[in-house]
């Protein structure tokens, strides 16, 4: 309630936050979540909760009167359409040089994302997070984040004769014939459950296109893991379409927490405040940073160190397709939770993908996220005329990572004797570098914060986000911000808060 004193108050839902709240809860600390997103839990008029990407409805964007898909094209006709304006699920937010793509609502980005849970293989940690003791994070923080998550792998058995994953068929064979190793990729979606959407038991959710804009069924989002147990303990309570614009020294001591509640159109309809003895920021990499970088610049938090904002990576994320012969169909039938990639990282600074393109029909096109190591890393700043945070990166930094994913697909094309599409993000465009699923970094562990993510100058502020990771972890972050944030947590709660 406004004017509250609360012992914790946690910015946002996403995985840090949800960690710091149920670690604190078992701890015996009544936490407050605050999240400007909406809560997810009650359905539409249509009786589901989230939206189809075959059919984007107000549900899908936050705050946006047009959808900003991320293939923007399909067979060189722009497929984007109006939408009413309404607190949707994806935010797509531009800076000037990148589109970053979050999930806004709570459980934060497990809302839309592909529940790929990768843990980074070892001999690359080192450069994901150089300070933290890899044996720890490999022997209990990883294992630890992995079960709470819920992260399992598909059956290879099933993987081989099920309709729904002939594109990464194809993607498997045609990485292996080019010498490429092949990997399984874990996941959070329940595999039983889409065994038995193939089967036709169940109501579909991966094999209807569900992905994107949330998933009706099968997906394990933070909702049903953390968010679940933090709500058991008794503990946490949750205020959605809460937006938080301040955290500055309260006079007794604690900071007080200024925010604006939102209706579902975006309007601000009362502006109050909580004070708290300890905040943690779990905005997501660029939610933590505009806040730190604005509260830092305007004089709210004026002891923040000069690391804040910086270190910020896309982490190397570029798209591309390939259009493949008659004989090598990638199935009408795509389900939206990829399994399988292509690990050329050692070798060409590249992790590739397979991901569906869930259009209903025979494409013949193999799609790719790459995750690469690119090396540039840009700079969040407060511009005062303006009012808003920037961010300094530019569109060409993303050339080292198209390199990159070269290194894989170009010798694939001269094997198979085939081409890029260049129907799927308009202009002829071959490259999806305008955009990124994986903001990292902005206020990173053992710079603008100590070792444990305490925040340098203000006592009792942490981050324990995404923001802490300095732009790259060689694969899908989720499960190492969950993993980091478990460590972090049970350090700071050993050193007494
Ligand atoms: P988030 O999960 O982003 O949570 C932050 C929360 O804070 C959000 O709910 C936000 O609304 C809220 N918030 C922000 N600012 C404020 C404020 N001022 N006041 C109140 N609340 C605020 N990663 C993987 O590992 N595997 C995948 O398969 C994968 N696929 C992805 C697909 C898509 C389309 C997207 C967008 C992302 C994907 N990711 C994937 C990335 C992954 O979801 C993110 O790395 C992860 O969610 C980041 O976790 P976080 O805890 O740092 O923050």
């Amino acid at each position: 309630a406004d004017g509250a004193r609360v012992p914790v108050v946690v910015i946002g839902t996403g995985y840090g936050g949800s960690v710091a709240a149920l670690r604190l809860a078992q701890a015996g600390v009544d936490v407050h979540m605050i999240e400007m997103g909406m809560a997810w839990d009650t359905p539409g008029s249509d009786g589901k909760i989230f939206c189809n990407t075959t059919a984007p409805d107000y549900r899908s964007y936050w705050l946006r009167t047009k959808t900003k898909q991320p293939l923007s094209n399909f067979l060189g006709f722009p497929i984007d359409r109006n939408i009413p304006r309404y607190t949707g699920i994806l935010d797509a937010e531009e800076f000037g040089g990148i589109t970053v793509y979050q999930g806004r609502g709570v459980g934060g980005g497990s809302l839309v994302n592909g529940g790929m849970a990768v843990t980074p293989r070892r001999e690359n940690f080192g450069a994901v997070l150089p300070s933290v003791n890899a044996d720890e994070m490999y022997d209990v923080y990883y294992p630890r984040a992995n079960a709470g998550l819920g992260v399992g792998t598909v059956d290879p058995a099933w993987f081989d004769t099920a309709a729904c994953y002939q594109y990464a068929r194809v993607g498997r064979k045609h990485a292996q014939r080019s010498g490429f190793p092949f990997v399984f990729v874990p996941d959070v979606y329940d595999w039983d459950y889409m065994a038995r959407e193939a089967a036709g038991s169940v109501t579909k959710s991966a094999l209807a296109g569900e992905i994107l804009y949330g998933n009706n069924h099968g997906k394990k989002s933070l909702q049903q893991t953390y968010l679940a147990r933090a709500k058991a303990t008794g503990r946490v309570s949750i205020s959605p379409l809460h937006r938080v614009t301040s955290v500055s020294p309260a006079g007794g001591g604690g900071y007080t927490v200024v925010m604006e509640q939102i209706d579902t159109g975006g309007g601000v309809t009362a502006t109050k405040s909580v004070t708290a003895d300890r905040v943690f920021f779990a905005a997501g990499s660029v939610g933590t940073s505009k806040l730190l970088v604005k509260l830092k610049a305007t004089g709210a938090l004026p002891n923040l160190n000069a690391e804040v904002g910086k270190g910020w990576g896309d982490n190397g994320n570029v798209m591309c397709g390939r259009a493949n012969h008659m004989w090598d169909p990638t199935g009408p039938l795509q389900s939206s939770i990829p399994c399988a990639g292509i690990d050329n990282w050692a070798a060409g600074g590249a992790f590739a993908e397979v991901a569906p393109l869930p259009t209903g029909i025979e494409t013949y096109a193999s799609f790719y996220l790459s995750i690469t190591r690119n090396p540039n890393r840009a700079r969040f700043s407060w511009n005062a005329a303006a009012s808003r945070v920037e961010l300094d990166w530019q569109t060409s930094w993303k050339q080292p990572s198209i390199a990159m994913a070269k290194t894989i697909f170009d010798k694939i094309n001269v094997k198979e004797g085939t081409i890029y599409r260049t129907d799927l993000f308009g202009g002829y465009k071959i490259w999806g570098d305008h955009l990124t699923y994986h903001p990292l970094g902005g206020a990173v562990l053992n710079k603008a914060t100590d070792d444990l993510g305490r925040l340098h100058g203000h006592p009792g502020l942490y981050v324990i986000d995404g923001a802490l990771i300095p732009g790259n972890t060689s694969v899908n972050p989720f499960v190492t911000i969950t993993a980091l944030a478990e460590r972090n947590i049970e350090k700071i709660i050993a050193a007494g808060l």
